[in-house]
């Protein structure tokens, strides 16, 4: 689950502080190769995920244009706006050798980058994440141009994590599990939801993030609600609580978490619904290994919560990929025959939810290794219950 309750307020582009290894300069390479073979002209990477991954540059989207054009023949390029090169040639950009141009207020960019693209151009490919206001200036400049996205060609390159993103993924997993250690600071009876998940945004950034992604606080019957986010509702002894948390840190990889804590001793029922969440979980952590397909391993927990007859009680996939996102390619979902390979990480998060009664998740980030996978959240996982 994620819901984006915080976001950091930083400058417009800010140099990102990158760790050795983190963001190695033949993903440009890697990137051109792929956007040949796929038949594309060129990839045109607007600030986001797409553009820290190939480049190591955090800029953040905003009205004036920052586009990286990666040419299927050619050398790639940053346009910036002239008051941004000083931030972009600061970033690892300065360190690829690439030509980086800054365009004046009065420059039309668009008609700038498509005056750069071969004459030839057909087709071109924007990140999935690329502002309309943008697409629709450059067709307007590409006039004869088929445009599609380049999230399926980008996927491929993002979805196998290096030994430098697991390890960044890694400190990203100990940070949020240093909150979840400390929930039993501020979960009590008698505090709101809300005062809860301002205590915990706190300490997301005091445990080593740079933003707070979401901060979810489900108590009693909201408990039961996976979209739910938070209220005023004023906690009571014996409330089921879910709290599933999330920030990105300095090097841009994220964490996500969830426990089910109890306040106070919880209804008989829900130690036992939370008994066969915990053995769904576990044997999806224990089954995942190369070669199992995203759906088997989404079937290993349903199976279970079926079994003890809670089948139609978990209603979404078990799991996300997550990076320099949250929510990223390898989706663990029925209907996915996607192999998993070393490298893949991804989050392992059955869930079962009982309207207007309680409900519980169990939420941890796993690597896929050669042999079998990697806990990246390694709190504990049986019900924690607080003083009531
Ligand atoms: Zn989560
Ligand atoms: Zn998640």
């Amino acid at each position: 689950m994620r819901h984006v309750t915080d976001s950091s307020a930083s400058s417009a582009a800010s140099a990102s502080v990158s760790s050795a290894g983190l963001y190695p300069a033949e993903r440009l390479e890697l990137a051109r190769k792929a956007a040949a073979e796929a038949g594309l002209d060129a990839l045109l990477i607007s600030p986001g995920a797409d553009l820290r991954y190939l480049t190591g540059y955090h800029a953040v989207p905003m009205e004036r244009l920052t586009c990286l054009v990666v040419p299927a023949d050619g050398e790639a390029f940053l346009v910036v706006p002239a008051l941004e090169k000083p931030a972009a040639l600061a970033s690892p950009v300065g360190a690829l050798g690439i030509g980086v141009t800054g365009f004046a207020e009065t420059d039309n960019v668009y008609e700038l980058i498509a005056g750069r693209l071969p004459r030839d151009t057909g087709r071109i490919a924007v990140d999935n994440h690329m502002w309309a206001e943008k697409l629709l200036a450059f067709t307007a400049a590409l006039p004869r141009v088929q445009a599609v996205l380049a999230g399926e060609v980008l996927q491929e390159l993002r979805i196998r994590k290096s030994p430098a993103e697991v390890t960044a993924l890694r400190r990203a997993g100990a940070a949020i599990d240093r909150v979840h250690r400390r929930i039993g600071e501020w979960l009590r009876p008698g505090r709101t939801e809300r005062e809860v998940a301002r205590d915990i945004a706190d300490a997301i950034i005091a445990a080593g993030h740079t933003t707070v992604d979401f901060v979810i606080v489900g108590s009693g019957p909201n408990s039961a609600s996976p979209h739910h986010e938070v209220s005023d509702r004023v906690i009571r002894t014996g409330d089921p609580v879910v709290v599933d948390i999330g920030g990105t840190t300095e090097d841009g990889y994220c964490s996500d978490s969830t426990r089910t804590y109890a306040v106070g001793e919880p209804h008989p029922d829900f130690r036992e619904l939370y008994d066969v969440l915990q053995r769904a979980q576990h044997a999806q952590v224990e089954a995942v290994r190369p070669g199992i397909t995203a759906e088997a391993l989404d079937a290993v927990g349903r199976d279970i919560i079926a079994d003890a007859g809670y089948g139609e009680h978990f209603i979404h996939r078990t799991g996300h990929g997550i990076g320099l996102e949250t929510h990223e390619e390898p989706y663990i979902v029925s209907g996915s025959d996607r192999p998993l390979e070393p490298g893949m990480a991804f989050s392992i998060e059955p869930g079962i939810y009982l309207p207007d009664r309680f409900g519980a998740r169990i939420e941890d980030i796993a690597v896929c290794t050669a042999d079998g996978g990697e806990r990246l959240n390694l709190t504990g996982r049986d019900l924690v219950v607080l003083p009531g």
